[in-house]
């Protein structure tokens, strides 16, 4: 140990920071350990010759002049296989592991282990096209592994590396701190390269362009898939109140949507919501792959009861091991639930600072870093050979408190987020769930996911998807007058808005997470539901036309139908959805030639 390290000691401790003097330099972010039991704390802020460290660990027993022990390291994530599959802490420590060095259910302070399994072994495939003597650089493919059932990843070499290689390992089983390959840096020094390597996680990974954002994530939700989706690369905040679905929807797209890898952080929520996460998607099976879930997710926990600095990590950490797989050429998913209680990490930290809060106590800063995590989505051509597309999508939950969107991380959500569903407390007490509001909420991305629709065969997409706001925003209008004299005071064609209205409602937009048919609709499915509802709606038109009412359209058995496929058809039965057609296209002449209405 050498007299630097001996001579910082604490001179104060306030929340979850400690200040340090003694030290003759200190680096800004430099990863620090604090006292005899070696907490892991980071440099926060340097004023003369004081420190801050942030602490990320709990700090009880800390005293005034215990020891701390600069690492000259940044704060990093290990990036490499065996993440996948995996449940971190907020400053990726392996949950499991740690718990099993504590040796009870409590975490253990000061345990210091990595992210990656060093005993695991792996089968390394080298890249055929590497040769010895050739020039290598950041971000080129050294092999392959398969890293799980579903993913199989690309060894990268990590960015800002440029030499030569001087020697590439044969296929074998290796673990990730082997070396599996060997190259000479410009100044001739020969450096070894292994399947892992580190980032520091507050700086976005490199990467060759940005991309503009193409096709839709599916997400099999049908109110997200049809009226406000999101992007391949694209971000959407999901802000609501207490109760209101934020965690299910966070849940129903880590579970069904289109990604190849998802990175879900659960930061600052209570525990049983991880709980349920922990319990639940080990048993579940990808749809897209029919492996499990787990082999495309990786979980970051940082429930309420962790300590505030290392929630504040954790969003960090996430976006860090996204881009690690964006790089490789994945579309990955990362969902944080919340951002709020990250936001309110960053205030309780700062007021230790003593910084001047702006707005709600928030520090000035919060619209910066809210610009920087959102930054770091993105669909990107990655650095290196050979050309490998890539994107991060970030859905983001915002806990407003009393539900509030003005308040200052909704609102500065709302500046970096180009989709936006809000949450509507008034629909989650109907149990109208998802409770989107389709009057407050939006996707910025409609006329690439036009683009998209024309070339994959969904040219109806468009059209269908401004019937159905048209038909809402109209009956938003007359649910005014409807409260005030009741529905029968309306001419026949607002009454049958009403109805329209009531079926998309019901039939279309409520979609029950936990029903075993609903919880994942197919865009099939969802285009073809659509165009029933619109069916239905444009015969019972030409009814009214020619003075049928509304009440024996509505006592029709094809209402109940249109209301119920979505539990009754099966995605793999669409079929049945033809029936449907059939039915109802003889309900309505049946009706009309009853009553002479044709
Ligand atoms: P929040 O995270 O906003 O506090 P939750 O996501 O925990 O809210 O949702 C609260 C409750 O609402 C859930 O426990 C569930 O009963 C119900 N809920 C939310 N979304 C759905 C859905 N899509 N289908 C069925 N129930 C839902
Ligand atoms: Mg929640």
């Amino acid at each position: 140990m050498t007299l630097i390290e001996e001579s910082a000691r604490i001179v104060s401790i306030k929340g979850s920071t400690v200040q340090a003097k003694g030290l003759s330099s200190y680096r800004m972010g430099e990863i620090t350990y604090v006292g005899e039991e070696r907490l892991i704390g980071e440099v926060i802020a340097i004023e003369h010759d004081t420190a801050t460290v942030q602490v990320y660990e709990p700090l009880e027993g800390l005293r005034v002049n215990d020891p701390l022990y600069p690492t000259g390291k940044s704060l990093s994530a290990e990036l490499g296989p065996g993440l996948l599959s995996n449940i971190f802490d907020g400053i990726q420590r392996p949950l499991e592991k740690i718990k099993s060095i504590s040796g009870s259910g409590f975490i253990k302070r000061g345990i210091r282990t990595n992210a990656l399994d060093r005993e695991q072994k792996w089968t390394f495939e080298p890249r055929k096209e590497l040769k010895k003597g050739e020039t290598i650089k950041g971000g080129d493919v050294l092999g392959k592994i398969q890293e799980t059932e579903s993913i199989s990843s690309n060894v990268l070499i990590p960015p800002n590396i440029n030499g030569e290689l001087v020697e590439i390992i044969d296929k074998g089983e290796y673990a990730v701190s082997d070396t599996v390959a060997v190259y000479k840096n410009k100044s001739g020094s020969k450096i070894d390269l292994t399947m892992m390597h580190e980032w520091p996680v507050r700086i976005a990974r490199p990467y060759l362009s940005k991309l503009p954002v193409s096709g839709p994530l599916i997400t099999g939700q049908r109110i997200v898939d049809m009226f406000f989706p999101i992007s391949k690369g694209g971000t959407a905040a999901i802000p609501g109140g207490f109760g209101t679905g934020k965690t299910v929807i966070q849940h129903q797209l880590s579970k069904w949507s289109d990604a190849d890898v998802v990175i879900y952080i659960g930061c600052g929520e209570r525990g049983n919501e991880m709980t349920d996460v922990l319990r639940e998607f080990p048993k579940l099976i990808d749809p897209h792959t029919n492996n499990p879930l787990m082999d495309r997710t990786l979980l970051i926990a940082n429930v309420s009861n962790m300590p505030v600095a290392a929630r504040e990590a954790s969003i960090y950490m996430g976006i860090t091991m996204a881009e690690y797989y964006r790089d490789q050429g994945f579309n990955v998913l990362l969902t944080a639930d919340s951002t709020s209680r990250w936001a309110e990490a960053l205030r309780e930290i700062s007021g230790q600072l003593e910084e001047m809060p702006v707005e709600s106590g928030y520090p000035a800063y919060l619209g910066a870093r809210l610009a920087n995590f959102y930054e770091r989505a993105g669909q990107v051509v990655a650095l290196g050979s050979p050309y490998r597309e890539g994107s991060i999508n970030i859905t983001a939950a915002v806990s407003p408190p009393g539900g509030d969107f003005s308040e200052p991380v909704t609102a500065n959500t709302k500046r970096f987020v180009k989709t936006f569903w809000g949450l509507d407390p008034a629909l989650a007490n109907r149990k109208h769930f998802p409770s989107i509001n389709c009057q407050n909420s939006y996707s910025g991305y409609i006329e690439e996911i036009e683009e998209w629709a024309l070339e994959t065969g969904l040219e109806d997409w468009g059209r269908y998807r401004q019937e159905m706001l048209k038909i809402l925003q109209k009956n938003s209008e007359l649910e005014h007058i409807v409260e005030l004299i009741g529905s029968k005071a309306l001419p026949a064609d607002e009454q049958l808005i009403i109805l329209i209205a009531n079926i998309i409602k019901e039939g279309f937009l409520q979609q029950n997470a936990f029903h075993p048919i609903d919880t994942f609709c197919s865009i099939e499915k969802q285009m073809k539901m659509m165009k029933l509802i619109l069916l239905f709606h444009e015969r019972a038109n030409i009814l009214i036309k020619n003075g049928c009412p509304v009440s024996l359209i509505n006592s029709l058995r094809t209402v109940q139908i249109l209301k119920m496929m979505k539990e009754e058809i099966r995605n793999e039965d669409l079929t049945q959805l033809n029936k449907i057609e059939d039915h109802i296209i003889s309900d309505m002449e049946e009706l009309g030639s009853k009553y002479g209405y044709m």
